[in-house]
């Protein structure tokens, strides 16, 4: 086993003008309209002297950073658009704070439009076992509707068929045809009429079956997605490691995964309560997701554990990363917002493991989790490697 405690805190990520006075903000806030939170005290005690005055300043500070970042976009004074700008600023919700960065990133600028798209599938994502059982229910209906529309055309074409046989028969040479030819024409004129009409049909059949689906699509999203930090759950990452260890061992890529546990958790709770403890998952769940992107992949197990996944790092390079955060958290002093009281500071422990060097996803994380342990063991707040014998 190695100690990685004392390593170099990780570098921040580079941040710009107002991105960077909004981050900061997103560090210090992260409730839409609650009053408790966590900040970080050594951010605020230069401007203010007692609680209640940081208070009214953060709030002031606020109002004058959701004003900034609606003008600087050209956005207009709509709930939806101020909704959005909260939750960014405040970084209440992981989702909006990626997706509006990633279109910083790309465009610069955001617009209305593009905030009601962002607005309706966040609506979306709000799965309930109601609206999941509607769901399945209206799958059920179509794929009936569908049924009985295949049942109903093979039907009508095979009596379509049998009629144009029997009135065929009554036409020959020397016969007046006339009447049989009327006939045969009005068939097919009403063959044609039911043709439209069950292509119709399926067609509306196919518009609800595309909803649905993306519906549902939205669904399986938000079952991968843990409501109080808006990370991926342990669902989803179990499925990037299998497929991530595949690929790795595939193309000989390193691939590494860490096990954070939050030191000390069950007391934060006792001491502050239940959502203060929540909110101090939040921070820990930003802080970690900052150290996320397409080669990292950061999610919540469960409880106070995260975990995180390095493509392309070996365990020690991974080590390091993790250190870099650990430092980040357990240098900020933090203060419980619901009565300004300073909170002892917050840390977690961290094990790393090299996946590649066991047989399958669960005998890496295990690896990490005995790392972990020993971490633990040996005074928390630090992060221990390994060792590929394990
Ligand atoms: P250690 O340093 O050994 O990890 O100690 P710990 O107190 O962090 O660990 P322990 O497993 O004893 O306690 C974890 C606590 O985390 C207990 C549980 O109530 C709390 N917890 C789990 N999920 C949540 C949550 O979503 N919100 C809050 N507020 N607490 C949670
Ligand atoms: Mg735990
Ligand atoms: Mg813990």
């Amino acid at each position: 086993m190695m100690a990685m405690n004392g390593a170099q805190p990780s570098s921040a990520s580079p941040q710009h003008g107002l991105t960077d006075r909004l981050a900061r903000w997103a560090r210090g806030f992260s409730g839409k309209s609650e009053e408790s939170v966590v900040e970080d005290e050594d951010e605020q005690r230069p401007r203010n002297g007692t609680a209640a005055h940081r208070e009214i300043n953060r709030r002031k500070q606020l109002y004058s950073d959701i004003g900034d970042f609606l003008f600087a976009h050209d956005l207009d004074l709509t709930p939806i658009n101020f909704s959005v700008a909260l939750d960014y600023l405040t970084g209440a919700n992981i989702g909006v704070e990626k997706a509006i960065k990633a279109v910083m990133m790309e465009r610069g600028k955001i617009t209305n439009s593009w905030i009601e798209t962002i607005a309706a599938e966040q609506r979306a994502d709000e799965v309930t076992p109601e609206s999941l059982a509607s769901m399945l229910d209206k799958v059920e209906e179509n794929l009936t509707q569908f049924t009985g529309l295949m049942h109903e055309s093979r039907n009508s074409a095979k009596d379509y068929g049998a009629a144009l046989q029997e009135q065929a028969k009554d036409l020959g040479e020397g016969r007046d045809n006339e009447p049989v030819l009327a006939r045969l024409v009005g068939l097919t004129r009403s063959m044609v009429e039911k043709t439209r009409q069950v292509e119709s049909q399926l067609r509306e059949n196919q518009k609800q079956t595309q909803a649905l689906k993306s519906s549902l699509e939205n669904a399986r999203r938000a079952a991968e997605h843990d409501h109080l930090t808006g990370l991926p759950n342990r669902r989803a990452f179990e499925g990037v490691l299998r497929e991530e260890m595949a690929q790795a061992q595939e193309g000989g890529e390193t691939l590494s995964v860490a096990f954070c546990d939050i030191d000390h958790f069950k007391h934060i709770n006792d001491t502050h309560g239940h959502d203060t403890g929540d909110r101090v998952l939040k921070f820990v769940a930003g802080l970690l997701a900052k150290a996320s992107n397409d080669r990292c992949h950061v999610a919540r197990h469960g409880g106070e554990e995260f975990v995180m996944l390095f493509r392309g790092k070996t365990a020690a390079e991974a080590c390091e990363v993790v250190d870099g955060v650990r430092e980040d958290l357990a240098n900020r002093s933090l203060v419980n917002r619901t009565n300004g009281e300073r909170m002892d500071r917050v840390s977690f422990s961290a094990g790393v493991a090299n996946v590649l060097a066991y047989d399958d996803p669960r005998g890496a994380l295990k690896a990490a989790d005995r790392a972990l342990y020993l971490a633990k063991e040996h005074g928390r707040n630090r992060v221990y490697l390994a060792a590929e014998t394990d």
